[in-house]
């Protein structure tokens, strides 16, 4: 059996690149050849914080594109050279949620990039109905975001947005631009950011954010205010995960708004009841995507152009220096890094 060299995470900020066997695809299974690999804050927090969730020694990497060049047996041979993007939640299949096709909702999921091997290796085995194909208008690179854009996807659909409304979005990392560009794919009128970082702050812009504010301005919360005629946003979504982020985000809020909360968070939050009861806002916590839907659905707007998030790759670099230039640079300065993409 051959070998190739992968990233591995073997416990809390012990990550190493080692020669392991190159995988086998196993009945239901694809072989695929990845492209390219994106790291994201997940990622981080397993090597940093964790292991939370993930099961070491694990090959890390959850947004993988590439392409099948094998199957498990009796697999369908129709599919080798197939250009694929991984869907890295897997789900049980059988489940309460699994019956009612809430497959993300799944009581035993599992985690490609955490529980099993991921896609920081030349090649990756996952089941074959995790590989979804990529339309040929979208190049492997971008499809690598397809994983980061579902979710954001993901909550702008559960915000039922509907066209013409204002939005705010409280942080500018890869999920809060994801969102930008979907809110008015969904049709926001405007959309306003808060958004510390410079770097960050311009490709907000340039994906379509209508102002750009500082959120520690103390002058910010009631600029949307006043921008809103007085009543606030309709929807509000935090990417940021930060307490004072989220009681400013209910702050900027209409009465009777959604709030979606798709950051995870270092700590519990703060909420003031009081403050807010006589808003009557609707809190509504989003997680993961319908892979689905979401997934088909995000590369349909990547195919058109409608969304096109290339900008915020930051970085491509190979797999060897993934570690140093990857996890490290991206732990070290989140600033100025959006999407660092790993090419295998
Ligand atoms: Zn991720
Ligand atoms: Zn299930």
């Amino acid at each position: 059996m051959s070998r190739m060299d992968a990233i591995v995470l073997r416990g809390n900020k012990d990550v190493v690149l080692e020669s392991v066997p190159d995988p086998a695809p196993q009945v239901d299974e694809v072989l695929v050849e990845v492209a390219a690999t994106g790291l994201c804050g997940t990622d981080l927090h397993e090597y940093a914080a964790g292991p939370t969730f993930s099961q070491p020694p694990v090959v890390l990497g959850h947004e993988v594109s590439g392409r099948i060049v094998d199957v498990g047996s009796g697999g369908d041979r129709s599919r080798i050279g197939e250009a694929v993007v991984v869907v890295p939640m897997d789900f049980c299949g059988h489940c309460h949620y699994c019956a009612r096709a809430l497959y993300h909702l799944c009581a035993a999921p599992g985690w490609v990039g955490f529980t099993r091997n991921g896609g920081l290796a030349p090649y990756t085995a996952v089941p074959s109905r995790l590989a979804i194909p990529v339309p040929d208008a979208v190049d492997l690179e971008a499809a690598a975001l397809t994983e980061p854009t579902a979710v954001a996807f993901h909550a702008v659909r559960r915000a039922d947005l509907r066209v013409g409304e204002t939005v705010l979005v409280l942080g500018a990392g890869p999920l809060g631009l994801a969102v930008i560009q979907c809110a008015r794919a969904a049709g926001a009128a405007r959309i306003y950011v808060t958004e510390g970082s410079p770097v960050r702050a311009g490709l907000a812009r340039d994906f379509g954010a209508t102002a750009v504010l500082d959120p520690h301005d103390p002058g910010t919360t009631a600029r949307i205010i006043d921008e809103t005629r007085g009543t606030g946003v309709d929807v509000v979504f935090h990417a940021a995960g930060s307490p004072d982020a989220f009681a400013q985000g209910l702050d900027c809020l209409r009465k009777q708004g959604r709030f979606m909360e798709m950051s995870s968070w270092a700590g519990a939050a703060p909420l003031d009841v009081n403050r807010n009861l006589i808003k009557e806002p609707q809190l509504r916590l989003v997680f993961g995507y319908d892979m689905f839907d979401d997934f088909p659905a995000v590369l349909a707007l990547m195919a058109e152009g409608t969304v096109a998030l290339e900008p915020q790759i930051t970085a491509r670099v190979p797999l060897d220096k993934g570690i140093e230039e990857g996890l490290v640079a991206l732990l070290d300065s989140r600033e100025d890094r959006i999407k660092i993409l790993v090419k295998p």
